[in-house]
C-alpha cells in the first residue's frame, strides 16, 4: 500500500463511526467490543508471574480479544490502540500500582518498525500513561539486535536467542517502571526486558499486555486464519 493510501485509510478509520474492534458491528463510542462478541469472550483480570513479577492481562489469546489484537498489529489498524489500552487499563490491579510509575513498552528492531509504520507496544504504553496520568518512555529500553523467529525456537533455545538483545536507558535508572508489550507468550521476551532495565537500575514493579496466553506455542490459537496465525508465529515475541 502506498503511503498516500495508508494515510487515507487511516484518516476513515478515524472519521469512521466506531466499530467492533473484532466482528465490526456498529458501536456506542469508545467500547471495544459489541455485545455478542462480549458474550463469547473472557475480559477479566488475569494474573501469572514472570521471573516473580507481577505479569496482568485482560484476556487471554482467543476469541474476539486475539482477532482485535490481529488487527490491530497485523491489518495496520493503530487507532485501536485507544480502546485496547482502556480495556486493559480497567482490569490492572491499581491499588498495586500507584501514579509514580514509567510505562516502558517492548520495542521493536527498527527494521520492524519501519515495516509496520509503528510500535504497538509503544502506542499501548502511551494510552495506559495518560489514563494512569504517568509517564511513557517509548525509547526506555532499545532492541539491538534483531532476534530470529521465536516461535521456531525451543524454550531454552527462545531465552538465549534474547539474551542482550535488550539495552535499557540509564534514564530509567531509580524508576519504578511498568514494562508494556500486546502479548505476553512464553515470557521469555518479559523476561529479558527486565534483565536489561534491572541492569540499568530500574525497578520492574509489573508486567502489563493485553492477552496472554497459555502455551508456548501462539499458532495453536483457534480463531485466527492460517496466514494470520503464521504472521503472528513470526512475530510471537
Ligand atoms: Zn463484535
Amino acid at each position: 500500500m502506498s503511503r498516500i493510501a495508508r494515510m487515507w485509510q487511516q484518516l476513515l478509520w478515524q472519521l469512521a463511526p466506531e466499530a467492533c474492534a473484532s466482528c465490526a458491528a456498529w458501536l456506542a463510542r469508545d467500547q471495544l467490543l459489541c455485545p455478542d462478541c462480549l458474550s463469547v469472550g473472557t475480559v477479566e483480570t488475569l494474573e501469572r508471574s514472570i521471573g516473580g513479577i507481577p505479569a496482568w492481562a485482560c484476556s487471554p489469546y482467543d476469541g474476539p480479544i486475539a482477532v482485535a489484537l490481529r488487527r490491530f498489529k497485523f491489518e495496520d489498524r493503530p487507532e485501536l490502540a485507544r480502546r485496547l489500552a482502556t480495556t486493559l487499563h480497567g482490569h490492572l490491579p491499581w491499588n498495586e500500582l500507584d501514579g509514580r510509575v514509567h510505562f516502558v513498552p517492548v520495542p521493536l528492531h527498527p527494521l520492524k518498525l519501519a515495516a509496520r509504520g509503528y510500535n504497538q507496544a509503544a502506542l499501548l504504553g502511551a494510552y495506559l500513561a495518560r489514563h494512569a496520568r504517568a509517564r511513557c518512555s517509548p525509547t526506555g529500553l532499545r532492541r539491538i539486535v534483531e532476534t530470529a523467529q521465536q516461535s521456531s525456537l525451543g524454550r531454552r533455545e527462545r531465552r538465549a536467542n534474547l539474551v542482550d538483545a535488550f539495552v535499557a536507558s540509564p534514564r530509567l535508572r531509580g524508576q519504578h517502571v511498568v514494562l508494556v508489550d500486546d502479548i505476553v507468550t512464553t515470557g521469555t521476551t518479559a523476561i529479558a526486558c527486565t534483565r536489561a532495565l534491572t541492569a540499568a537500575g530500574a525497578q520492574v514493579m509489573a508486567i502489563v499486555s493485553v492477552a496472554h496466553t497459555g502455551s508456548d506455542e501462539p499458532n495453536t490459537v483457534e480463531t485466527g486464519t492460517r496466514e494470520e496465525t503464521a504472521q503472528q508465529s513470526r512475530s510471537a515475541d
